[in-house]
């Protein structure tokens, strides 16, 4: 780092602090056995909650005994978890309890030998801080000149703040980097995209395509009980993996497709269902347009010519072909959820909602049914000023489909004196390994800044690189804003304080506010307690807040159909009104309008595809040093094939490093040579690696796939980082 030393934030928290955690003097980094006892004669109560431990956001309540943590359950009348949570959920009080959680407000300084540290100061001295910074750049150059980098619920309230000061560029990596590509194409198609939770009927399906989605593994805990109930009614699996994953282990078909060859096989599909009359011809006269063109298109696409690209057999593409067509329409080619692979991701989403549409299944039991959230007031406040520029203007024209900023492109726009922003603030995102690729811009872009603020609960790498660390308390010790999914009917859910913030970290809402005032933006902010907002809320649906601390999650009717309805007519919210198969927005633009396979880049010799994916036990790096969690899983493993272990005499159990073409070295990660993962690649859970000293437990451990990320494709729909373009090969560790 030029200008921003990289801080480690070790010299505050050291085993003087270490201590006062809530288990009192205790040395040891993990909760002892008795941690959680089963209750004694203690007074019980509950408090609800709605999990952070990853986006699906399920109920549940948090078990006390006179006030003291004991466990967390699920919510019997929840939608997303029907009463269980994952283990990841469960967990939930182990990022309560983490002994290295951040505490206190920091601020960067420099000592008078010059170097940079971390000072603790107090929450008027940091917020005061940030405030005449944040009023320096816009006096200096306009509000609209900082940009929120964001991930997770707790974001609303700081989008609130920064649209409140005018600022309009905000990004989140789940966009570019995860399920946008998706939802592009599904909005590209149908006009609408899937939500979260995804609008998928899996519990009603009679046939289940998963291409390259792990469920099961990865814990979406809605998505495995009803992929789970499914199966149990009989449904029949697809799955296309290069990976003998669990799914895979689960199905009747396993198609394990060479890498980056997905649309081949999707349009060979289409051209079998097309070619042998199985599509649902009476659906796509209603309700599509562009048949004519889509069948013209996949004829190229024989399941010969695409065995020769994807390495599945002739019989295998057109057996799995008409097993879908014999369940349609209850059968649903699941969309996936993080979706950002090749850098053409938003046509391969084309083409899974296509097929989607030639089996009938949009609208229709056991396929992607209709969602309905529930209609609740926003709370009465003075409309938000128009901001003078927004994150278009990152995107220089580019991306012409993106509807959200993409990521990677504000930090573009972030680098050089002359750059178009001049601070960030960043809530939950550790860009540092969430960002692939870009570790150069992204330091140009920290040394270019004037301000950097993190708000975080944990000293996650970005933490090293902030002016100013704001420490917010975990999910288990504040309220957010009511939980209103779109979801198989309306249901709100809420999320309050189980107990009081530990440390001096503080609720994000309060954190907003404060900042608020100092912005002089008071009529924004004009509850005393984020409580009163939602009590005000749950009172115009019919609730209260005293009705929800008891419910914890109240369910509406449905107000409309859950499927389409025979001989009612659908509009769908494209330009033609239709399904859109053949796409003139994309024609307009000069993009393919229907999607084309285009052969992916292949290794160099000695070199494999780096593929990863998700573990049951964590959500990535936001839970690794989980203290209740790293007991299941302290570190990742790569999956490589026998025969390339064979190749490089590398032994099972053993550690090696990986390095990418340009030299890029990763940590060492222990090897786990199974069959189950092609002798074309290699596979690791995202989510380790990590390199900031002070998470404890999960530093040095196993090895960071997106530090070896390089030859990132760009998807130019929508701006989408193909994420799955990287190749490394093995280096191995001395003894
Ligand atoms: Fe929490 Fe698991 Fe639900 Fe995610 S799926 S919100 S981690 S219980």
């Amino acid at each position: 780092m030029k200008r921003r030393e990289f801080l480690k934030i070790s010299g505050l928290l050291g085993a003087g602090t270490a201590g006062a955690g809530l288990l009192g003097g205790c040395s040891t980094l993990f909760p002892g056995p008795d941690a959680y006892p089963a209750p004694g004669s203690g007074k019980l109560s509950q408090t609800p909650t709605f999990c952070d431990m990853c986006f699906w956001k399920c109920a549940g309540f948090v078990h006390q005994e006179n006030g003291k943590p004991w466990k967390i359950t699920g919510n019997d009348t929840d939608l997303h978890s029907e009463g269980r949570l994952c283990t990841r959920g469960t967990g939930g009080l182990g990022s309560f309890e983490d002994r290295d959680r951040l505490r206190r407000p920091l601020l960067r300084v420099t000592g008078s030998d010059g170097r940079q540290r971390f000072k603790e100061v107090s929450w008027d001295e940091a917020l005061d801080f940030v405030a005449g910074k944040l009023k320096k750049i816009a006096a200096d150059y306009g509000p609209d000149r900082t940009a929120l980098l964001n991930h997770g619920y707790g974001a609303r309230h700081f989008s609130h703040l920064m649209r409140a000061y005018g600022c309009g560029s905000s990004a989140e990596p789940a966009f570019a980097q995860c399920r946008g590509p998706r939802d592009i194409g599904f909005v590209l198609t149908y006009g609408e995209d899937l939500g979260s939770p995804e609008r998928t009927d899996m519990e009603n399906s009679r046939c289940i395509v998963l291409i390259g989605s792990h469920i099961g593994e990865n814990l979406h805990n809605g998505q495995v009980q009803t992929l789970s109930a499914g199966l149990a009614k009989g449904a029949s699996l697809i799955t296309v993996d290069p990976r003998f994953s669990v799914p895979a282990s689960k199905s009747k078909y396993w198609l394990p497709i060479k890498p980056g060859t997905d649309i081949a096989l999707l349009l060979a599909w289409m051209h079998v269902l097309i070619n042998e009359g199985l599509y649902d011809k009476e659906y796509v006269d209603r309700h599509t347009t562009g048949f004519g063109q889509l069948s013209a298109h996949v004829q190229r696409y024989s399941p010969e010519w695409v065995f020769l690209e994807t390495g599945l057999e002739p019989e295998l593409i057109r057996a799995s072909a008409r097993e879908m067509a014999k369940c349609a329409p209850a059968t649903l080619v699941h969309p996936g959820r993080h979706t950002a692979w090749w850098g053409d991701d938003t046509q391969r989403s084309r083409a899974i909602a296509i097929l989607n549409a030639l089996l009938g299944s949009w609208g229709r039991k056991g396929g992607l049914y209709i969602q309905e959230g529930v209609a609740l007031p926003k709370y009465p406040l003075p409309d938000y000023p128009e901001p003078k520029s927004d994150w278009q203007v990152a995107h220089a024209g580019r991306y012409p489909f993106a509807d959200q900023g993409v990521t990677t492109a504000l930090v573009e726009a972030s680098i050089g004196s002359q750059a178009h922003y001049k601070g960030w603030l960043v809530y939950g995102t550790n860009l540092p390994t969430t960002l692939p690729g870009i570790a150069p811009q992204l330091r140009a872009a920290i040394d270019s800044l004037e301000l950097v603020v993190v708000v975080d609960t944990m000293p996650a790498e970005i933490t090293g690189y902030a002016d100013v660390v704001l420490p917010e308390c975990t999910y288990l010790e504040r309220y957010d804003d009511l939980r209103n999914s779109a979801e198989r009917h309306g249901s709100l859910a809420l999320r309050m304080p189980a107990f009081e913030p530990l440390y001096e970290t503080k609720p994000g809402w309060w954190i907003a506010k404060q900042l608020g005032e100092r912005l002089g933006l008071q009529k924004y902010f004009p509850w005393k307690d984020y409580s009163e907002v939602l009590d005000w809320q749950l009172k115009q649906v019919g609730s209260s807040l005293e009705e929800m601390q008891k419910l914890g999650v109240k369910n509406f009717p449905r107000r409309g159909p859950k499927y389409f309805v025979e001989g009612q007519p659908v509009q769908f919210a494209t330009p033609s009104g239709k399904i859109e198969l053949y796409s003139q927005q994309l024609a307009e633009r000069g993009f393919d309008p229907m999607p084309v396979y285009h052969r992916p880049e292949r290794p160099p010799a000695g070199y494999y595809h780096l593929n990863y994916g998700r573990m049951p036990s964590h959500t990535f790096g936001k839970t690794t040093n989980n203290p209740l969690l790293f007991q299941l899983a302290p570190e990742n493993t790569l999956w490589v094939n026998p025969l390339v272990a064979a190749e490089h005499a590398l032994l099972n159990g053993t550690y090696v490093r990986l390095r990418n073409p340009e030299g890029t070295l990763s940590d060492p990660i222990r090897l786990r040579v199974t069959e189950r993962v092609g002798p074309d690649s290699v596979f690791m859970a995202h989510g380790f690696g990590h390199r900031s000293r002070r998470l404890r437990l999960t530093y040095g451990l196993g090895a960071d796939d997106s530090a070896l990320m390089s030859n990132v494709k760009t998807d130019p729909l929508m701006g989408g980082s193909g994420m799955r373009t990287s190749f490394v090969t093995f280096v191995k560790e001395e003894a």
